[in-house]
C-alpha cells in the first residue's frame, strides 16, 4: 500500500499537538527528528522513529523556499529545519502543521495550507529557549535583540515533558 500524506509536521506539531501521529497521513523530515531527539524525553523520539514517515525535500525545493522567505522577510526567523518542512510540503503538495508564524506566513506566499499546532491545548509542556538569528548565541529568555549582535532571536523547544 502506497501511503498518501496529508500534512507535515513541524517539531512544533509533533511535540505539542493533541494528535495520533502514528497516522499515515503524516510525514516530516529527518532534520525535525534530529531536533526531538535533543530534547529530553528520548522515549517520544524512539517512539516517532518508528511510526512517524520520515523525506527529505528536494534541493531544489529547499532553494525555492530560501528565495520566497527573502522575499516575504522571514528569511531570518526560519531555521534550516523550518525550511526543509516548507519545502517538503511544496514537494509533496500537501499541508503543514506548525505554530511557526514565520513558516505559516512563507508558506501562505508559496500556496501551502497551514494549520496551527494548537500549543494550549494539550499534556506536553515545552520549555523555550531563545537563539539569535545572527551569532547563534542561545538565551533562557526572549530579550528581544541578541546583546552581542544585535539581530533578532528565534524560539526553539529547549526540553519537554509529558504531563499526564
Ligand atoms: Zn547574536
Amino acid at each position: 500500500m502506497v501511503p498518501v500524506y496529508r500534512y507535515v509536521l513541524d517539531t512544533s506539531a509533533i511535540l505539542a499537538r493533541k494528535m495520533n501521529i502514528s497516522s499515515p497521513e503524516y510525514v516530516t523530515t529527518q532534520s525535525v527528528m534530529n531536533e526531538i531527539r535533543l530534547g529530553k524525553i528520548a522515549r517520544l523520539t524512539d517512539y516517532s522513529s518508528g511510526i512517524l514517515a520520515v523525506m527529505e525535500p528536494k534541493p531544489e525545493s529547499v532553494e525555492r523556499v530560501r528565495m520566497a522567505a527573502s522575499r516575504t522577510g522571514d528569511l531570518a526567523e526560519l531555521s534550516p529545519t523550518d525550511i526543509d518542512v516548507v519545502a517538503l510540503a511544496l514537494d509533496l503538495n500537501i499541508g503543514l502543521i506548525s505554530d511557526d508564524y514565520a513558516i505559516q506566513n512563507v508558506s501562505r506566499f508559496l500556496g501551502i495550507g497551514t494549520s496551527g499546532a494548537d500549543l494550549k491545548e494539550i499534556g506536553k509542556e515545552i520549555t523555550w529557549k531563545y537563539r539569535c538569528t545572527g551569532c547563534g548565541k542561545v538565551y533562557a529568555r526572549d530579550v528581544g535583540n541578541c546583546s552581542v549582535c544585535g539581530h533578532s532571536l528565534k524560539r526553539a523547544v529547549k526540553s519537554y515533558k509529558i504531563v499526564k
